[in-house]
Formats: structure tokens, C-alpha cells, sequence
């Protein structure tokens, strides 16, 4: 059963319980497809049905960010923890090492993604590396067909939202050798150590945004949806 915030699906799986299931679905050859919830895209979601109707129709709704996890306590969720897209990434480069699963990289740019390959190569180095594209191909047919040649069987979309989620959507039928799909927003930037992730004792008191914010104020217009999102559920029925 999933939990629901002003009706936006949310996962209760742990990043286990998601490695667990995806392994059985994999192995049924059922595509999967992965998405990040978090406030911000719950009040986007408001004002745009197709972007609910995207989050909701995905395998997995992961609560990533502690607003989600806020929503859950005060509405006696199920949502127990976070699982965020960078670290939900991290356990899929595993499992695709582990299971030898072929890996796809598209999206940020040029210098990023390859630095971000070259990085999980070094922690992971009998990754199988499909192939990977920047994010600002144009040519969308000529990528997908490159994707499908490539054998992979587990595709990371970094184009942020919704743009990403859109491009699964639209290419998910035509990429039938795809069986895992991540969206992953700017994960590839931390894997390059292009962006730095918050230093441990923010990451522990789930307060990433408050350091966030410190180096990148301009976030604030985003960061502000969080407490209307979480006035908005108390408010909410379910
Ligand atoms: N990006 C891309 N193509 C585009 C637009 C964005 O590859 O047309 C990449 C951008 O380089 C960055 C990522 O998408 O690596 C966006 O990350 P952001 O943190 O904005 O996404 P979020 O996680 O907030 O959705």
C-alpha cells in the first residue's frame, strides 16, 4: 500500500525493499520505472494534472527529502524513512554490478556525465556501462535507437523535472530492453563531485536544505513550497 499527500503517491518501500522487488520484477522482464517526490513536485503537482498523473502512474514514488517524511508523521503515514534519488542511484549501480545489468547514463553535461562514470568505475569496476549521452541531445529518435542497440537494462534520466519524467514517458514502449528506469535529477553533478553533497551532521538531521540554501540562496523560492506544502496536508482530509 502506498500513501498518498494531496493525491500524490509516495512508496513506503526502503531502498532494500525497492532492490528486492525490482530484482523479482527484472527477472518477470516487467519494466520499472523510478520517480522522486518531494514537496516541491507535490505543489507542482497541484497545479498540473499530468504531472500527478506521471508521479502516480511510476512503480516507485520515493519520498526524497525530509518534507515527505514530515507529511507522513503528522498524518500517521507509512513512510517510515527517507529514500533519496542520489543514494537510490548508489544502490542500483550496486545491484547492476552484483546482477551484471547493463547501465545507461543520460543527461547534465558533456564533462559531467563522463566524469560521473568515471567515478562509479572507480568504486564499482565491473559495472557493464552501456553507453551514455549528455543531456542536451537534440536528436531524441537517433537516442533512443542508440539506447535500445546498447543492450541496457538500467537507464538514469538527469534532465531534472519534469523534463525527465516526461522523456520516460514518452520513450519508455520504444525502449523495451529497459527494464529500470530512474529519474535522477542532478545525482550525475554528485557523482562527478561537481556539487558537493551537505557534510555528514546536516545529511543525519535530514537538514540538506538549510546548507543547500546557505551556498545557493536563490533555492529559497523553491524551499518556500515546503512549508505550504506541509500546511496544506495538516488541512487535507487524508
Ligand atoms: N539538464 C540536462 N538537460 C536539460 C536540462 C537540464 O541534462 O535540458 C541537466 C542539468 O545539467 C543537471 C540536471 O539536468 O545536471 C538538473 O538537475 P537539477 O538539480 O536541476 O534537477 P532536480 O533534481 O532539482 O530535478
Amino acid at each position: 500500500m502506498k500513501d498518498s499527500y494531496l493525491g500524490v503517491d509516495v512508496s513506503p518501500l526502503t531502498y532494500e525493499g525497492i532492490i528486492e522487488d525490482l530484482r523479482g520484477r527484472v527477472a518477470r522482464s516487467e519494466q520499472s520505472t523510478i520517480i522522486a517526490v518531494n514537496p516541491e513536485k507535490v505543489m507542482a503537482a497541484q497545479k498540473d494534472p499530468q504531472v500527478k498523473q506521471l508521479i502516480n502512474a511510476s512503480t516507485y514514488q520515493i519520498a526524497d527529502g525530509v518534507g515527505i517524511l514530515l507529511a507522513s508523521k503528522v498524518k500517521g503515514g507509512t513512510v517510515t524513512s527517507r529514500v533519496t534519488g542520489v543514494d537510490m542511484m548508489a544502490r542500483l549501480l550496486a545491484f547492476a554490478e552484483e546482477d551484471q545489468h547493463p547501465v545507461f547514463f543520460y543527461g547534465a553535461k558533456e564533462e559531467v556525465v563522463t566524469k560521473a562514470i568515471e567515478e562509479i568505475k572507480k568504486t564499482h569496476p565491473n559495472i557493464p556501462v552501456a553507453g551514455y549521452s549528455n543531456g542536451y541531445e537534440k536528436d531524441e529518435a537517433a537516442l533512443v535507437e542508440r539506447i535500445r542497440e546498447s543492450g541496457a537494462r538500467i537507464l538514469f534520466v538527469a534532465l531534472g523535472s519534469p523534463k525527465q519524467e516526461l522523456w520516460m514517458k514518452r520513450n519508455m514502449r520504444a525502449l523495451q530492453n529497459v527494464l529500470v528506469f530512474q529519474g535522477v535529477g542532478g545525482s550525475f553533478d554528485v557523482f562527478s563531485g561537481t556539487v558537493k553533497r551537505a557534510p555528514a551532521p546536516f545529511r543525519k538531521l535530514g537538514i540538506e536544505w538549510l546548507y543547500r540554501l546557505a551556498s545557493n540562496p536563490s533555492r529559497i523560492k523553491r524551499q518556500l513550497q515546503l512549508p505550504v506544502f506541509l500546511v496544506k496536508v495538516l488541512r487535507s482530509q487524508k
